[in-house]
């Protein structure tokens, strides 16, 4: 009895083997995978908090760029080995995204090879001053990380020059001014901390004599870059081919370049004819019998700036937030719009002084997958030591109503809301290659969804703010086409910023030079935000009176911080599954 009881065990255990769980051995290749990613770009690892290979710095030379493909060929090649029809829903994004992460680098090597004409692409600082900034590790052990990938700085630079085939005149400006600007972090900086440091005197003045030689080769690629005899430099402008495929890899959209752009005019003209009917009413409250402006953006401006000037002092932006937050988790709570956690709490502080200057407010970390136990703070700019004119702009640029709709986007139910979600899911993957239209297009739905259900009163004043705000995102989307595929002007693409999207100069010249220097990256909160708001609406459609608003957003949430169009792919399934069993009973 005991024997047949042991080969029952025995045949259903090989049984079971031969059955292998396919999910079980793509976690063991995603496992595997990733320490063979965290080998092949040790600096990435650093920048997501996995600091074991702190001590090595990338030789971005041809090598490299060989490494980088057999790497990702032979994985391509192993996840093809894998039915994904097989997999659990997680797996099967996690799938799709190292897919696509995997074809993103064999183009980035092959066809856009930015290592040619970006120069701005060489520049060790970040990774030097992030060890000395963050206290993951004893002081000492960072210091002494420090030196040693302080000996590569020179090959590094090396490097770069042998790369460099046709740089833009953009980017190489850009290169010259972020590598000079990056000095202080290998004298001043490090100075300080290695007079904080258990070091011997020895290895201090080791590390000293290192940096200088990297400050050394630092400044020698800056003054190669300025005497770099480039004849017909070739333009900042992508092309519509390296365009459309650098959307499909970095948006992982299920909408073209082509639709994007038409949906982004369109959402421009809608939103100009409900900007002059709000302009038309609200001009009696804040203008009186005065004559209305013939022309309507002009009409739209003036009420505009006559709103924007109801704004909190530079001294109580902090309390304003701080004030704000509670009341707009209360609102979602009460309208049952979707559950918030209430025991992950954000964190809303001054900004440290070394993020200054970026942001009126927002909210930090996006997802890291080695520390999501860690603090979510709201960073809030410190303008109390501004000049009276400059902050008077900024405090009228943020005024009552930006203001709230900022909240709404970085915090509740924006940003912050959906990283609490999106920590729920255990994958490193999703973490890693967290897509930014679907973070950045829930932060722009949000604003709308909280209007749509009551929030700020239906008062003309917010929606007419409102639809200033998403102009924006509508505007840099057709911006960021036009310069890139469609040889727009610096001349039209002012015109469109501030006459057709109300903002002031200075800020339209800052977008200029932000389009000149990246692409596709501005195209990705209206890109995600019509990919969300298309997705509700085809929901509502299928669903009839069984759809629900709180289900829809806790659904949504729950996939991580993935792509837009895989999440259709699951909810429309699920969608349909329910269905199904509905009809049969
Ligand atoms: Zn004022
Ligand atoms: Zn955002």
């Amino acid at each position: 009895m005991k024997k047949l009881f042991l080969l029952i065990i025995i045949l259903s255990a090989t049984f079971a083997c031969e059955k292998e769980d396919p999910n079980k051995k793509f976690n063991l290749f995603k496992e595997t995978f990733i320490i063979n990613l965290w080998k092949t770009y040790p600096n990435v690892a650093s920048s997501v908090g996995y600091h074991k290979y702190d001590s090595i710095l990338t030789i971005p030379d041809k090598a490299f760029n060989d490494k980088q493909l057999k790497f990702t060929s032979e994985n391509l090649a192993e996840l093809s080995s894998f039915d994904i029809a097989n997999l659990s829903d997680d797996n099967k994004t996690d799938y799709l995204l190292i897919e696509n992460q995997l074809n993103a680098i064999q183009w980035h090597v092959k066809v856009e090879k930015l290592y040619e004409w970006d120069p701005s692409q060489y520049n060790v600082s970040s990774s030097f001053a992030e060890m000395l900034a963050n206290n993951y590790d004893s002081l000492d052990t960072r210091l002494n990380n420090f030196g040693l990938k302080l000996i590569s700085v020179p090959a590094y630079y090396d490097a770069a020059k042998q790369m460099i085939k046709n740089p833009t005149k953009e980017h190489t400006e850009l290169a010259i001014s972020q590598n000079l600007g990056s000095i202080s972090i290998f004298e001043n900086e490090l100075k300080s901390a290695l007079a904080a440091s258990h070091l011997s005197e020895a290895r201090r003045q080791e590390i000293t004599d290192l940096a200088s030689v990297a400050v050394k080769a630092i400044k020698d690629y800056a003054e190669w870059l300025k005497s770099f005899d480039n004849q017909s430099p070739r333009s900042f402008r992508l092309g519509k081919d390296l365009y459309d495929k650098k959307f499909e890899f970095d948006i992982q959209s299920g909408y073209a370049v082509k639709q994007v752009y038409e949906k982004a005019i369109a959402r421009k003209i809608s939103l100009h004819n409900k900007m002059r009917e709000l302009a038309n009413q609200l001009w009696p409250k804040y203008f009186g019998s005065k004559p209305k402006p013939a022309d309507t953006l002009a009409l739209i401006k003036q009420v505009i700036d006559k709103i924007s000037l109801r704004h909190v002092s530079s001294d109580s932006l902090l309390i304003a937030i701080e004030q704000q937050i509670p009341e707009l988790a209360k609102f979602v709570t009460e309208k049952g719009l979707l559950y918030l956690d209430p025991s992950k709490p954000l964190v809303i502080r001054k900004e440290p002084d070394y993020m200054a200057g970026v942001n009126v407010a927002s909210a930090y970390p996006f997802p890291g997958p080695y520390d999501k136990s860690a603090n979510t703070y709201y960073n809030v700019a410190n303008i109390s030591g501004w000049d009276k004119a400059r902050s008077e702009s900024f405090l009228r640029e943020y005024n009552h109503y930006i203001l709230q709709l900022l909240n709404i986007h970085e915090a509740i139910p924006g940003h912050y809301v959906q990283l609490v979600y999106s920590n729920e899911s255990p994958s490193i993957i999703k973490s890693i290659w967290f897509n930014i239209a679907m973070l950045e297009g829930w932060g722009v739905y949000s604003e709308l969804m909280m209007l749509e259900n009551g929030y700020g009163n239906n008062e003309p004043e917010m929606w007419l703010m409102y639809c200033k705000w998403n102009l924006r995102t509508v505007c840099n989307t057709i911006l960021d086409i036009s310069v890139h595929t469609k040889e727009m002007s610096e001349e039209s693409a002012l015109n469109l910023l501030t006459n057709e999207a109300f903002q002031q100069e200075a800020e339209a010249k800052g977008k200029w030079r932000r389009v000149s220097l990246s692409s596709v990256q501005l195209c990705s909160y209206f890109t995600g935000f019509t990919e969300i708001y298309d997705l509700r609406e085809e929901l509502k459609i299928k669903q009839g009176d069984k759809f629900n608003l709180k289900d829809f957003h806790e659904k949504f949430l729950s996939y991580g911080s993935i792509p837009v169009k895989h999440i259709r792919d699951l909810m429309l399934r699920t969608s349909d599954k329910e269905n199904e069993s509905k009809g049969k009973d």
